[in-house]
């Protein structure tokens, strides 16, 4: 099986840096965003547990059980941007609804990880150059999983951080259960304006990740 080039995903170099799309409304003055950029509040990060203590966590980074079998994260913390936590704390409440919950994999990310990363693991199909950084260094992407009411985690494609072609939403490799699976997470993401990448089943961007700008804040 061939490697799947990560561009865009969890450790892909970002490749548009456009600021926000924003257009008027017919209904209001012409110079009225729909989106409105300046709210600084918006840009905090937010720890994913104070609005959302049900949201399970297994942040991969700050273990050893990740692809680099060392820990690169000096605490286990979800941070995300407040509008992207927001509704990830969405997510989890339509989910709850199905008797199904999130557990979280990767949130913010540090630009100094994505170095230590590329120190460890300098092989860009792995692992972006943080020169050009990826969209878990904005704040702004998640990777996650479905768990059930006990917490158990639901049948996926594959482990996460597998990169192979199998990890693909759209591989004919994966079981019924585990399609019917990508399908639920997939669409009560997108209802809260999330949008997934095709390499890889656990990464999502988040609503309007393009305002936000790469950090290097410390977890
Ligand atoms: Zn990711």
């Amino acid at each position: 099986m061939g490697i799947v080039l990560l561009s865009g995903g969890c450790f892909g170099p970002v490749t548009s840096t456009a600021a926000p799309s924003i257009s008027p409304t017919p209904s209001q003055n012409k110079t009225t965003p729909i989106l409105k950029p300046g709210l600084s509040s918006d840009y905090k990060l937010v720890d994913i547990q104070t609005i959302a203590p049900d949201i399970r966590l297994d942040m991969r980074y700050a273990t050893a059980n990740n692809f680099l079998k060392t820990p690169v994260y000096p605490a286990a913390r979800c941070l995300l941007r407040a509008p992207v936590a927001q509704a990830l704390k969405a997510v989890q409440a339509d989910l709850r609804t199905q008797g199904l919950g999130l557990k979280l994999y990767d949130c913010y990310r540090p630009l100094s990880v994505q170095s230590a990363m590329w120190k460890i693991l300098p092989d860009s199909r792995y692992v972006a150059n943080p020169a050009n950084g990826s969209r878990h260094n904005r704040g702004a992407a998640v990777d996650l999983t479905l768990v059930d009411a006990q917490g158990k985690e639901l049948e996926m494609p594959t482990e996460f951080d597998d990169f192979t072609e199998l990890a693909g939403r759209d591989s004919t490799a994966m079981s019924p259960a585990a399609r019917r699976n990508v399908d639920i997470l997939t669409a009560a993401m997108e209802r809260q304006g999330y949008t997934s990448i095709v390499t890889e089943w656990w990464h999502y961007d988040g609503p309007n990740w393009q305002r936000f700008g790469i950090l290097n804040k410390s977890l």
